[in-house]
């Protein structure tokens, strides 16, 4: 079986983040494997342990993308490809990552791809869904289970806190969401054996495509903080006088009554 993960190095967001000129200062941040890439790398170890076939790990980014890479490998996955984009290209987006994956699968034979349900750094839930419409296979986002019997496919996803069950074929797409599975931590003797498993690095040359093929659609114009929060108002006094100065509160300072 061909199993496929695509996979984004994201900011860390349980650390501390800085801005600087409307970007994310980069110099501190702590890096990590989006936390749903995952959930869909130990999904794609446990289906090829139970259905034979080699997973392969793939990312658009640059060379510090590697040590991402060599995560996932060290959790199992059997090989990595870093698509470097960063000497070429200068602003990318969703467009330009979903059409670089697209012409990097175009000539592969694929049974299932896997991805996150959403990057929580950039957090638009694009790129799965563009890909698997490029490559014009089904897509199932946010799955909670995945069966794949044969060519058969059952998923269950998560509406809302409800379920859905679909049925589907292979070839296929899906993105995880939390509760897919417990993704494990890589080993000793993985991260070990990491470092001797293959890691091919391509560039947009060796897909045949040029800058202007995957100029980005959108533009970023800023990016800010959320406000900081105030502190909050104790009221003080009577009770009766407490309730009356609340309800003038709601109605002149918070304008909801
Ligand atoms: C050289 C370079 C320059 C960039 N410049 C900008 C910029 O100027 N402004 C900006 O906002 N962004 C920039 N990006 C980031 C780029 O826009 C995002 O990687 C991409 O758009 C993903 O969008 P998202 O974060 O909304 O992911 P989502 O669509 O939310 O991600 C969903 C899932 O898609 C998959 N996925 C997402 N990104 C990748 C990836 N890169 N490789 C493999 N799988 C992936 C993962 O499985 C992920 O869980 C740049 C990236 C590169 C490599």
């Amino acid at each position: 079986m061909n199993i496929y993960v695509i996979m984004k190095r994201t900011f860390d967001t349980e650390e501390k983040i800085a801005l600087s000129n409307g970007r994310i200062a980069e110099d501190g941040a702590e890096f990590i494997i989006n936390p749903y890439d995952e959930y869909a790398i130990e999904e794609a170890i446990q289906l090829r342990d139970a259905n034979d076939g080699e997973v392969t790990v793939v990312t658009v980014g640059g060379e510090d993308s590697e040590k991402e890479l060599r995560t996932a490998l060290a959790m199992g996955a059997d090989k990595a490809v870093l698509i470097n984009i960063e000497d070429d290209v200068e602003n990318g987006d969703q467009f330009t990552t979903a059409t670089v994956l697209a012409k990097f699968f175009e000539d592969k034979e694929v049974d299932i791809i896997l991805g996150g349900n959403v990057a929580i750094d950039g957090g638009s839930g694009q790129v799965g869904p563009r890909l698997a419409e490029l490559l014009n296979i089904p897509y199932v986002t946010t799955i909670t289970k995945l069966e794949v019997n044969g060519t058969s496919v059952r998923i269950e996803r998560d509406v809302e806190g409800d379920s859905e069950v679909i049925e589907t074929s292979l070839p296929v797409l899906v993105t995880a969401q939390q509760g897919l599975n417990e993704p494990r931590y890589p080993s000793l003797p993985g991260i070990m054996k990491a470092k001797k498993k293959p890691l091919e690095e391509l560039e947009l040359d060796d897909l045949d495509l040029e800058e202007d093929d995957v100029e980005a659609k959108t533009k970023t114009i800023e990016i800010f903080l959320p406000p900081k929060k105030e502190a909050g108002k104790v009221l003080e006094g009577e009770l009766e006088d407490q309730v009356k100065e609340l309800v003038a509160l709601l109605h002149t300072e918070a304008k909801v009554v």
